[in-house]
């Protein structure tokens, strides 16, 4: 199955790249919804939280250490951000391969729409 994000990781499809190693690619969201919005996807395609096993543990906490360290780079560590992971068509996810939104730079609602 063709995957968008697969295809954005092997450079199929153009981006702006944020931060690339061996097991993650994060870059700039198409549509942001804030003036900072980053993406942070391991580069093992997982469709969706609920196929998360226990041998994907260290990728999973890896990435939110690695969301910190951008939202530093990127200067909203203070002023806070929102990390985001949708699961399934009622949250909206749209791209079934695991990504975690950075979002921030401006205030945000609570709850979320
Ligand atoms: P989801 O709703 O699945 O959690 O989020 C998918 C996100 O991927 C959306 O915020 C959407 O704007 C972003 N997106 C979809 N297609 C592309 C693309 O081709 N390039 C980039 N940079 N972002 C994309
Ligand atoms: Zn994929």
């Amino acid at each position: 199955m063709e995957c968008i994000f697969c295809n954005i990781l092997k450079g199929k499809i153009p981006s702006k790249q944020v931060y690339r190693d061996e097991n993650y690619y994060a870059f700039e969201d198409i549509n942001p919804q804030a003036p900072v919005h980053i993406l942070v996807v391991p580069i093992k395609h997982i469709p969706t939280v609920n196929d998360l096993t226990e041998t994907d543990k260290d990728l999973i906490s890896e990435m939110f250490l690695l969301a910190k360290k951008i939202a530093k780079e990127k200067g909203i560590a203070e002023s806070g951000y929102r990390l985001v992971l949708n699961c399934q068509k009622d949250a909206g996810q749209v791209i079934y391969h695991i990504h975690l939104h950075i979002i921030g730079g401006r205030a945000m609602k609570w709850p979320p729409g």
